[in-house]
């Protein structure tokens, strides 16, 4: 365990208690963003750095931007819990994790403020160049758990962190307000669907019914990349949003 913050950037060293070696000698491969969920920034930084939590992170960031480093880059934090993506179900051996204060869903869930989105995009990028991660593994905590995460939420401006070299981003598809597929469908184009979100990370299931976990990873996938609209259900504008991202992801594999 290093005695100082990986990161220039944090002006705060609060070691967490929770945290070991990553299991198989895994290197970070993965950037996984979340919010506190809690009233203050004082009270998530004290839940994180106590054992009985058990839970960590490699870095928390206040709403004024200030960063605190709690595990180092190199060891396993405890903030991903019972994930997947792209196969892989330990999340927090292949991750770096970053709370991003805000209140959340339960708390009113307020916009994000300017001086901590500067400050994660500061640090996104920081971590970027000393850790091999793909665009595309700039993930949202509700993109590796589906239905029992919402953080960051479909407030959090991944486009503007994405214009700042940040993660993959497309621009979403205009919603047409077509129904779309929905809860109770079936058939080949359900499965296309699923074999879609399956082959860019998301842990679905092909089965060719649209079922509860196949509308928990759509509102998954809307919070992250079709923020206009969260409801579950693949309309065109959710399908298109899909399409187009394969593409730029395959255009970026190629490259
Ligand atoms: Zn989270």
């Amino acid at each position: 365990m290093t005695a100082a913050p990986d990161s220039p950037l944090a002006t705060l060293w609060c070691p967490a208690p929770n945290h070991e070696e990553r299991r198989g000698g895994r290197a970070p491969d993965m950037l996984l963003l979340h919010y506190t969920g809690m009233e203050t920034a004082e009270s998530a930084l004290d839940w994180l750095t106590r054992q009985e939590s058990g839970v960590s992170c490699h870095y928390l960031v206040d709403e004024e931007g200030r960063i605190a480093q709690l595990v180092a880059e190199s060891e396993r934090a405890w903030h991903a819990g019972q994930s997947t993506w792209a196969g892989e179900t330990d999340i927090n051996s292949c991750s770096i994790g970053i709370e991003i204060h805000n209140p959340g869903h339960d708390f009113d869930y307020p916009d994000f403020t300017d001086a901590e989105l500067r400050a994660v995009g500061a640090l996104c990028r920081d971590i970027l160049g000393r850790n091999a991660i793909p665009p595309d593994r700039v993930l949202a905590h509700s993109d590796v758990a589906p239905g029992r995460k919402r953080d960051p939420g479909e407030k959090f401006p991944w486009e503007r962190l994405a214009a700042e070299g940040v993660g993959l981003w497309v621009p979403p598809a205009p919603i047409e307000g077509d129904q779309g597929l929905g809860p109770g469908d079936e058939g080949v184009e359900v499965e296309a669907l699923q074999r879609d979100l399956l082959a860019y990370g998301y842990g679905v299931e092909v089965t060719s019914t649209y079922g509860t976990g196949l509308e928990k990873a759509v509102e998954a996938f809307q919070r992250h990349f079709r923020q206009g609209k969260i409801d579950g259900r693949a309309d065109a504008s959710t399908r298109k949003t899909l399409a187009r991202l394969l593409t730029a992801r395959a255009r970026f594999a190629v490259a």
